[in-house]
């Protein structure tokens, strides 16, 4: 468990974040945004070398706090971006350093990171890259492992896409989940904080997480959210982590325990797929024989009105049927996508049939 401010603001806040954090075994790491990465300038840009003193101090202030439940001492970690960032922060004695998702967007940064980090001890957590890319994020950690950083940990902080669902990031917990497939010793944490945007989801963000088997979470925690200078809205305070830390629950993602009743359900769940797939692959061969239709006509593949009523039609039947709009949406956009991809390859090709007529 990973939480602290989205950036260190002042010594004082500083000094009670991690007061209030060190009484919550659950908690063995303070985050915190040192140089701040801003998406448009003139804002706040982090407190940078200042901020990397108050934590020493605060760190030697706390070397004799005795924490519950035989919990360790707290460590530290704080973004990097530059070579020099990574310099001071070895300078400073962080433990721990995370690669910010526009970082691991750049692969020539994160060639120039590695190189640095190469021998400093510290452990490195890669935020996903804001495009929902999984090899970037892969490309990343490699080059991490590649240095030699012994322990590299990545950190699923939501997508920038379209549509995202009243949240700041998309989750695309398929995304994770595929790293999770093609390197699975690599552990995950979640950051529900900046996937969520705003405190309310949180909860269930890292429930969901959890359920997914990550390994963590990182949170970001404020000793009074309404005032910071960065992320004001996403923040919890102290007694708000500890609320919802009681709440998460950890259940067994191993399963090999599964039961009897278990084994029946996935049956029908493996039955459904099997059927839900000959439809699509129905579907597919009917906008096959659409396409040519158009071809005939000299209609272009893409009609707007009929899609318009297509999707409208479909969510009004999903809904129906007790679906969510929005998986409804994402579903059709989807089939529609690959039904225009089909139509594009088949209007390209002889017509086989006609062929055979002649
Ligand atoms: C942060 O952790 O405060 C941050 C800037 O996150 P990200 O790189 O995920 O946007
Ligand atoms: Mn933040």
């Amino acid at each position: 468990m990973v939480a602290g401010p989205c950036s260190a603001e002042s010594r004082e806040q500083m000094e009670s974040v991690c007061v209030a954090l060190a009484r919550m075994p659950q908690v063995s790491m303070v985050r915190c945004g040192v140089w701040k990465p801003r998406t448009r300038p003139g804002g706040f840009e982090g407190c940078g070398e200042n901020a990397l003193r108050w934590i020493a101090d605060i760190r030697r202030q706390m070397a004799d706090v005795k924490r519950e439940n035989g919990a360790g001492v707290l460590q530290f970690c704080c973004e990097v971006a530059r070579t020099e960032h990574v310099e001071l922060a070895v300078r400073y004695g962080m433990d721990a350093v995370w690669l910010g998702a526009r970082t691991t967007a750049n692969p020539f940064m994160v060639q120039e990171l590695t190189e640095a980090l190469r021998g400093t001890g510290l452990l490195v957590m890669v935020k996903n890259a804001p495009s929902p890319d999984v090899r970037l994020w892969m490309g990343a950690i490699e080059r991490c492992l590649r240095v030699g950083v012994r322990e590299v940990v990545a950190v699923h902080r939501g997508f920038d896409i379209f549509r995202n669902e009243g949240l700041r990031n998309s989750p695309l917990w398929e995304v994770p989940i595929e790293l999770r497939r093609q390197m699975p010793e690599i552990p995950i944490l979640c950051d529900p904080s900046h996937i969520a945007g705003r405190r309310e989801p949180i909860a269930s963000l890292a429930q969901t997480a959890l359920d997914l088997g990550f390994e963590g979470l990182m949170i970001e925690t404020h000793p009074c959210p309404e005032r910071a200078l960065t992320d004001s809205e996403q923040q919890l305070t102290p007694a708000q982590l500890a609320e919802l830390l009681r709440s998460l629950v950890v259940r067994s993602t191993d399963s090999v325990v599964a039961d009897e009743e278990l084994r029946v359900l996935r049956e029908q769940i493996d039955q459904i797929d099997s059927e839900v797939l000959q439809l699509l692959a129905a579907r597919s061969r009917v906008a096959e024989r659409i396409a040519r239709v158009k071809r005939e006509g000299n209609l272009a593949v893409f009609q707007p009105k009929r899609w318009d009523a297509v999707l409208h039609d479909r969510m009004v039947q999903g809904q129906e049927q007790g679906l969510s709009e929005e998986f409804v949406r994402g579903i059709f956009e989807r089939i529609h996508a690959e039904s225009v991809r089909v139509q594009e390859k088949a209007i390209g090709q002889p017509d086989a049939e006609a062929e055979r007529r002649e």
